[in-house]
């Protein structure tokens, strides 16, 4: 099996469970931090026995709300990855960050424990489409936030963005994007907000709670973001993603190149791979459970064949703007992806164009 350089760590804990998401996060479960840390260690010290890893070249800390540690816990956690694992010279180790846990103390032992790069989950400045999202932050928490970060001295921050919300109109989504493109950020996602099944939001819009939102108005945001973003230097380099110029999510990219990942905490994923076969496998998703159950958490798995793990590396690889190395035996699926404007061969490779970026969802059923 290939050497491990890239690690993922799941903080399943939230404030609150905002209305829209479906992700392994939880409210009301603080008082299990020091268990899960605790736990997260074990699973770490254990995959450490078990498999290969090299330097590691990313860290990211995700969830949930990994700014809802406290400190101290953070800190621990953090030194306890430094010391077990070798990290690269220039290792990317981001932390996905909530504006309302951002504050002097946690910024200042996230940079002391390594951390380099920060994602702050701000979503909107529109009080309105957050209201629908249910998120209790504010404009005003999201820029100080940010400009928290920026004055102690991280140089990398990302900021997170939803479109086609109910209520948001061109209008009020161009007003957001003006006022994180004024932030400066280095790195910009724009998630289009979609109801998933079993969160709250979904059983709303099904009870006439909350309207729909055309499908016109979707695409008018897409391509704005895209015409305001470009515009301001930022290049889009994934279907959801754009940065400027050397601040692209290296993390992310180990996903979309389909490297393999340890995925520790609870619910997370790992991937690995073995020449032409792939594996899979996740975690138990539950937070105690997971507590129960480290150091093998393991849930279940799979192993991915030859043609599957290469269907998925080209769908993943085709969501970014290098996109993917043309695997054999899919011959026919690119031509017709071509065929439909949707990709174009460029030295070699296969790359989508601006209307495959904005279909990927088509290019994902044409090739798994
Ligand atoms: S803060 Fe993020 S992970 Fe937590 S409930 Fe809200 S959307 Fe989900």
């Amino acid at each position: 099996m290939d050497s491990f350089r890239h690690l993922y760590l799941h903080i399943p804990f939230c404030r609150h469970k905002c209305g829209y998401c479906d992700f392994n996060a939880y409210a009301g479960m603080d008082r299990l931090m020091p268990d899960y840390v605790d736990a997260l260690e074990r699973e770490l010290a254990y995959a450490r026995e078990r498999f290969q890893f090299q330097q590691l070249e990313t860290v990211y800390l995700g969830g949930g709300t990994p700014s809802l540690l406290p400190a101290e816990l953070a800190s621990r956690l953090l030194s306890f990855i430094r010391t077990n694992f070798n990290l690269a010279p220039d290792v990317e180790v981001t932390l996905e960050a909530n504006p309302a846990s951002t504050d002097e103390t946690r910024i200042a032992a996230w940079m002391e424990g390594g951390v380099n790069r920060l994602s702050l989950g701000v979503q909107g400045f529109d009080q309105r489409a957050l209201a629908v999202l249910e998120r209790r932050t504010d404009a005003a928490q999201a820029t100080h936030a940010f400009r928290l970060a920026r004055s102690m001295g991280l140089a990398n921050v990302s900021i997170d963005l939803i479109y086609a919300v109910p209520y948001q109109t061109l209008d009020t989504w161009l007003e957001t994007l003006r006022r994180a493109i004024a932030l400066d950020p280095d790195h910009i996602s724009t998630y289009c907000l979609s109801f998933e099944e079993g969160t709250l939001l979904h059983r709303r819009r099904a009870a006439g709670k909350v309207p729909e939102v055309e499908t016109d108005l979707q695409w008018d945001q897409l391509d704005a973001a895209t015409s305001i973003l470009e515009a301001a230097g930022y290049r889009r380099y994934e279907v959801s993603n754009w940065s400027r110029p050397g601040f692209e999510s290296r993390h992310n990219h180990a996903y979309w190149r389909c490297r393999p990942v340890y995925g520790a905490g609870a619910g997370a994923h790992s991937y690995a791979r073995d020449g032409s076969t792939a594996w899979r496998w996740w975690n138990v998703a539950r937070p105690r459970e997971y507590i129960a159950a480290s150091p093998s958490p393991r849930a279940d798995g799979e192993e991915l064949d030859a043609r599957k793990a290469n269907a998925e590396s080209l769908m993943l690889g085709l969501r970014t703007a290098e996109g993917a190395a043309i695997p054999a035996g899919f011959d026919d699926e690119i031509a017709s992806l071509q065929k439909a404007g949707l990709v174009e061969r460029l030295n070699g490779r296969v790359v989508p164009t601006r209307r495959g970026m904005d279909l990927h969802n088509q290019i994902a059923l044409a090739v798994l």
